[in-house]
């Protein structure tokens, strides 16, 4: 296919919502250009956020066990050494290893891969200033806005991403910063804090809510985390915020005073070698030409869509990171699918009120549907039940025993209302909560359901026998 062709849809941005869409559109028989200005396709998500996150958690983790973790276990290890260059290479090999196979993917499923920054011209022609130098248009009859997000900036603090660092600074570092500040403790600021923490840097969190975990995370569950996030060494000035930054000096120094609600602050400067800012994401859509089709942004740089994620003019949409709802790489491929499905079928299905979420530090957090501070804002009754993780024989032979499973339920209908898991592989056990909100399943149906023995899986079968009866084991 010609790039002067017109095709059926026009996608900018090869993040994960470009690049599902692209493939989505493509398996139904579209004719389809996916333009990604990166270089490589996979966007935040596979180049500098959930990959290689993830890839410096687990083997941050396997150090950190090796290290402290191991005599109780009849394991004697010797001399351990930690090689970060190589430790940064095993994530750029996981990096690349998936990126190349999207890009594989976009391949087999016919869809146009043009790589440049991609900007409207008008309603159905993005020009597209090429990697490789020159131009080209591209004339859609559909074109989906996939243009993802960006680190939100801490105001007079300037990123250099080597002192002042996002996330993406925060996956490759050179070197291991003795100490570390962490603006913000949402999912960001705890996994990278975890990280640098395990690899030996002494990590402070500022987070300027009195709760750690960001959005979404039940409260009991965020007391937990940031309890056993505490014994890792992790340290956490909450209700606090910062109010200005200096990195002249060797160190870099900020000033933190007592949030709204908080106690006051004795000492009101904190230095580190290191600083993340960690407080939030902002939709990314700038160099878009927006203004050339008069395209309405939302107070907080959203693009404005409807329920079938149609913008003002209908037959551009936009999904992801660059529109509302969670900026979440699943939720991203969740909509990706459906407005291929909307513009090719004109239906499609996004629940969401079943997006989990998963944070992974160690033990792993996950929940979905509602927490019980949701419910009770909203004057919703339910009950409660938990099971711990001591009182499951798996985790007991894997000594893994920190952490419970909780359940919320409709008292009178004993429909569940939401699950949240602090544990080892709750990131992976929360997919059989989601199942079970998804299909409407009461926590008696949960309790019913044979579970193989002796897994992890069984805490979450006993959550739900402790909701609508009595748990076996506790
Ligand atoms: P993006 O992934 O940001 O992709 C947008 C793409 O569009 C980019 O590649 C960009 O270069 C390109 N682009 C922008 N403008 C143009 C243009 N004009 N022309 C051409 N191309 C353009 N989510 C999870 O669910 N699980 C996780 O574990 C997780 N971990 C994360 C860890 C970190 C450190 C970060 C930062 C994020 C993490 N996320 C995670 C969030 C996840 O990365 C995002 O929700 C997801 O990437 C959103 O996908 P998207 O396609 O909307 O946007
Ligand atoms: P976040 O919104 O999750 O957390 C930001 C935190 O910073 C909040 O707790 C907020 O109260 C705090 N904060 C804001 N301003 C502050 C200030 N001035 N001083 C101190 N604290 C302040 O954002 P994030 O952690 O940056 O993550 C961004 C997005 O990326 C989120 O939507 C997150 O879901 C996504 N993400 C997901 C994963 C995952 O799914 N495992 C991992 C990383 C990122």
């Amino acid at each position: 296919a010609s790039a002067s062709e017109e095709k059926d849809l026009v996608i900018i941005g090869g993040g994960v919502a470009g690049y599902v869409a692209a493939i989505k559109a493509g398996q139904e028989g579209m004719k389809v250009a996916c333009i990604e200005k990166r270089g490589t396709l996979g966007g935040t998500c596979l180049n500098v956020g959930c990959i290689p996150s993830k890839s410096l958690l687990n083997n941050s983790h396997l150090y950190h066990q090796i290290l402290h973790d191991t005599k109780n276990r009849g394991i004697e290890v010797g001399d351990v050494k930690l090689n970060l260059a190589n430790f940064m290479k095993a994530k750029e090999t996981a990096v690349t290893g998936l990126t190349k196979g999207v890009e594989f993917l976009l391949k087999k499923n016919g869809v146009e891969y043009i790589k440049g920054a991609g900007s409207f011209v008008n309603e159905n022609d993005v020009k597209v200033a090429l990697n490789d130098g020159g131009e080209t248009t591209v004339r859609g009859k559909n074109i989906l806005i996939a243009t993802g997000s960006e680190a939100t900036p801490f105001p007079g603090l300037e990123i250099d991403e080597k002192r002042v660092i996002t996330s993406t600074g925060a996956i490759a570092l050179e070197k291991i910063p003795e100490t570390m500040v962490v603006i913000g403790g949402g999912i960001i600021g705890l996994e990278m804090a975890s990280v640098w923490s395990r690899l030996g840097s002494k990590v402070t969190v500022v987070e300027f809510l009195g709760q750690i975990g960001g959005p979404g995370m039940d409260t009991e569950i965020a007391k937990s985390t940031q309890k056993l996030l505490k014994k890792q060494g992790l340290d956490f000035k909450l209700n606090t915020k910062v109010i200005s930054g200096d990195k002249s000096g060797d160190k870099v120094k900020l000033e933190v005073d007592a949030a709204k609600g908080g106690k006051p602050e004795t000492s009101t400067q904190i230095d580190a070698d290191v600083v993340l800012v960690a407080i939030g994401r902002r939709p990314y859509t700038a160099g878009l030409g927006l203004e050339n089709i008069g395209m309405e942004l939302d107070e907080r740089g959203r693009v404005i869509i409807d329920s079938e994620y149609r913008t003002k003019i209908p037959h551009i949409r936009c999904v992801g990171d660059a529109t509302f709802g969670p900026m979440l790489a699943h939720k991203a491929e969740e909509e990706a699918v459906a407005v291929v499905e909307y513009i090719k079928k004109g239906f499609g299905h996004v629940n969401y009120g079943c997006i989990p979420s998963v944070m992974y530090t160690y033990p792993e957090v996950a929940w979905v549907g509602q927490s019980e501070q949701d419910l009770k804002n909203q004057k919703i009754p339910y009950r409660v039940g938990t099971f711990p993780f001591s009182a499951n024989s798996r985790a007991k032979t894997n000594m893994d025993t920190e952490g419970f499973v909780k359940m919320l339920a409709d008292p009178e209908t004993d429909r569940l209302l939401g699950v949240h898991i602090i544990g080892p592989n709750a990131g992976e056990m929360i997919a059989e909560g989601t199942l079970a909100l998804e299909y409407g399943a009461s926590t008696e149906d949960i309790a019913r359901t044979c579970h193989a023995h002796p897994t992890l899986a069984e805490a979450f079968k006993e959550a739900a026998m402790a909701t609508n009866a009595k748990a076996i084991h506790f």
